[in-house]
């Protein structure tokens, strides 16, 4: 079988890469490096030789995505490619419909026409909205209600696969499909050849590695007015490799006629607090924090409760430490300052 992984410039996407040539799969990948970078697709072609192919090109366009699936014959696509940024789907919400639903019904469109026996959704616990203190922690019964335009997005890509699974089950031509929801994601493939490089920089732990470069000024704390222990928000950080070894059980477990959902998380949360002197144990570094004003649409406290996927298919996380966590990332932050270095705001 050929897998078709969308995405895989991007932080995550790259790491799926790495762990599915590592498993001797051949591997195919569309990205259209909007926001991914071509520095990772080089490294894992120069680690893998002439076991991954790469497409510069949009999952909209059906004429290429066709081609690329006759061309490698694809059996399994692993979808990462999408918008991520919370507050730009608010901002540009047509643009997120666009790159995260339009565009993913374009490449199922192709899927549907094509080989394709099993698809394995990388979605988002923003599906599940704000939900109140009593669905916490999230289970996949926990109603979805997201509350931005990047959560509703994700979350009506995942109710047009199940309506394709159900009519091709019904059609004797059955496939499989999986959808997995997750928070936060951390921390770098621990082997040194990955990172995580986005811009802009958004997320909490490699906004303060950047802080403890000194390419920052200083850590802003979105809140201490919360209701938790400490009064900064709660979060559930999964590493990127149990995030990707989720994907690959998934995937081979999934039988055609199958639909799945699960939770991926730790299963426990760690405040933005705790995640600061995580950072400044693991960085031995000295920087500036200033507690600043809530940002809006963040609950206080959100973790998942991954016991389903537990259960069912044997996963949980292996690097449940923060520490642990954060010292993948720093080592590759020490490596790479400047990330991949392709950024054109930051080259
Ligand atoms: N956060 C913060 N300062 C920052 C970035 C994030 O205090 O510069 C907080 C944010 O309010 C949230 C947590 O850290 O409670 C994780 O935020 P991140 O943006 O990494 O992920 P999210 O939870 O929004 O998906």
């Amino acid at each position: 079988m050929t897998v078709l992984v969308t995405g895989g410039a991007g932080y995550i996407g790259s790491h799926a890469l790495l762990r599915l040539l590592r498993e001797g799969e051949r591997v195919v990948t569309i990205d259209n490096l909007l926001r991914g970078h071509r520095r990772p697709i080089e490294l894992l072609q120069e680690r893998f030789p002439g076991k991954l192919t790469f497409v510069e090109g949009d999952i909209a366009d059906e004429g290429l995505v066709s081609g690329v699936m006759a061309a490698h014959g694809v059996t399994t696509v692993m979808h990462f490619a999408a918008l991520t940024y919370v507050g730009e789907s608010v901002e540009k919400p047509l643009w997120y419909w666009t790159g995260n639903a339009a565009a993913s019904l374009a490449l199922l469109r192709v899927c549907d026409r094509s080989g394709v026996e099993r698809f394995i959704f990388s979605s988002t616990a923003a599906t599940y909205g704000q939900p109140g203190a009593e669905h916490v922690p999230i289970v996949e019964t926990t109603p979805q209600h997201p509350i931005n335009p990047y959560g509703a997005s994700k979350l009506a890509f995942e109710q047009m696969l199940w309506d394709w699974c159900r009519q091709r089950a019904s059609s004797g031509r059955p496939v499989g499909a999986a959808a997995l929801r997750y928070f936060n994601v951390a921390g770098c493939d621990r082997g040194g050849l990955l990172g995580e490089d986005h811009d802009p920089e958004t997320h909490l732990i490699p906004v303060i590695l950047q802080a403890a470069l000194g390419l920052r000024e200083r850590i802003d704390i979105f809140g201490e007015d919360y209701p938790t222990p400490d009064g900064t928000c709660i979060r559930d950080y999964l590493h990127v490799e149990d995030l990707v070894d989720a994907h690959v059980r998934v995937m081979r477990a999934l039988q055609p006629g199958e639909t799945r959902r699960y939770n991926l998380a730790i299963g426990r949360g760690y405040s933005v607090r705790e995640v600061i002197e995580a950072c400044r144990a693991v960085t031995g570094r000295e920087f500036a924090v200033r507690a600043g004003a809530r940002r809006a649409g963040d609950p206080p406290v959100l973790y998942a409760d991954p016991s389903l996927i537990a259960n069912e298919l044997g996963w949980r996380a292996e690097v449940t430490d923060l520490h642990a966590i954060v010292e993948s990332a720093w080592r590759w932050f020490l490596e790479h300052p400047r990330g991949y270095g392709d950024s054109p705001a930051r080259a």
